[in-house]
C-alpha cells in the first residue's frame, strides 16, 4: 500500500516541544541581548568621552538586596582609577538619561 503523497510524517505525528532545559536555580539566568549591549558601551563611551582604548566591562545581574528590582546592570569602566556604576535595569531598558543621572550622582 502506497504512502500518502500529502502525509508527511511531521503532519502525521507533530513534534513534541522539547522541555527546557534543567535549572538548579530558581531564577533563570538573565540574557543580554549583545546589540542592547554594543549600544550601551557606545553611549558610555560618548557620555563619558572615553577614547577607544579604555574598557568598559558590562554585567547584568541579578540583585538579592530586599527592595530592589530583581536584575541591575553593573557598568565598571577601567580608567584610572575605575570608575564603577550601578543601574537597576536590565542592559536592554537603561536609556541615555538613566546613564547621565548614575554619572551625576557618582
Ligand atoms: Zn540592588
Amino acid at each position: 500500500m502506497p504512502f500518502p503523497r500529502n502525509l508527511t510524517p511531521n503532519t502525521l505525528h507533530p513534534s513534541i516541544p522539547s522541555p527546557p532545559p534543567m535549572d538548579l536555580f530558581s531564577q533563570p539566568k538573565p540574557t543580554v541581548d549583545p546589540v542592547a549591549l554594543q549600544q550601551l558601551k557606545a553611549q558610555i563611551a560618548d557620555l563619558l568621552k572615553l577614547d577607544t582604548e579604555t574598557t568598559i566591562s558590562i554585567n547584568q545581574l541579578q540583585c538579592r538586596e530586599p527592595g530592589c528590582p530583581p536584575v541591575e546592570t553593573a557598568i565598571i569602566i577601567l580608567t584610572h582609577p575605575a570608575k564603577q556604576y550601578k543601574i537597576h535595569k536590565a542592559v536592554g531598558d537603561i536609556t541615555t538619561a538613566d546613564l547621565v543621572k548614575v554619572i551625576q550622582e557618582s
